[in-house]
C-alpha cells in the first residue's frame, strides 16, 4: 500500500532492525522504545487495523502472537515476563494504520492498561 511506512519496511526500502521473520509476519525493534525490549509485529499484508481482519484472514493473527512468543524467547524475556498490545483507532492510541502488535518488556511494566 503506498504511502505506509510499515509495508515500505516489508518491502525493504525502509530499513529496520529485524528480531524476527517468517512468510506472514516481521518483527522489528520500535524505533522509539517504550521499555527496554520494545518490538513491532506486523503482518506482511496491509490490513489497517485489527477490525479489518476478516474471518478468512484470522489465521494471521495466530501467527502475530507465534511471533510474539517467539521474540519474547529471543530477547529473554518470556520467563521475567513481557505485554503484547494492539492499540485500534484514535483512541486506543493508533498512529501507524497498519496492524501491529507490540512486545513489552525487560522492566516491571507500569499496573493498569491507561
Ligand atoms: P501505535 O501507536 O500502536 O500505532 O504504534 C506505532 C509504533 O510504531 C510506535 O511505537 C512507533 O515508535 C513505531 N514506529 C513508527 N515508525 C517506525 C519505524 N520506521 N521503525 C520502527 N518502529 C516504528
Ligand atoms: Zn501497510
Amino acid at each position: 500500500m503506498d504511502d505506509c511506512i510499515f509495508c515500505e519496511i516489508v518491502k525493504g526500502s525502509v530499513p529496520c532492525s529485524k528480531v524476527y521473520e517468517d512468510e506472514k509476519v516481521l518483527a522489528f525493534d520500535d524505533i522509539h522504545p517504550m521499555a527496554p525490549v520494545h518490538v513491532v509485529i506486523i503482518p506482511k499484508e496491509h490490513i489497517a487495523t485489527i477490525l479489518d481482519v476478516s474471518e478468512d484472514r484470522m489465521a494471521v493473527m495466530g501467527a502475530m502472537i507465534s511471533a510474539g512468543r517467539e521474540v519474547a524467547r529471543r530477547k529473554g524475556i518470556d520467563q521475567n515476563g513481557f505485554r503484547m498490545v494492539i492499540n485500534c483507532n484514535e483512541e486506543g492510541g493508533q498512529v501507524v494504520f497498519h496492524l501491529h502488535m507490540h512486545i513489552l518488556g525487560g522492566k516491571k511494566l507500569q499496573d493498569g492498561l491507561g
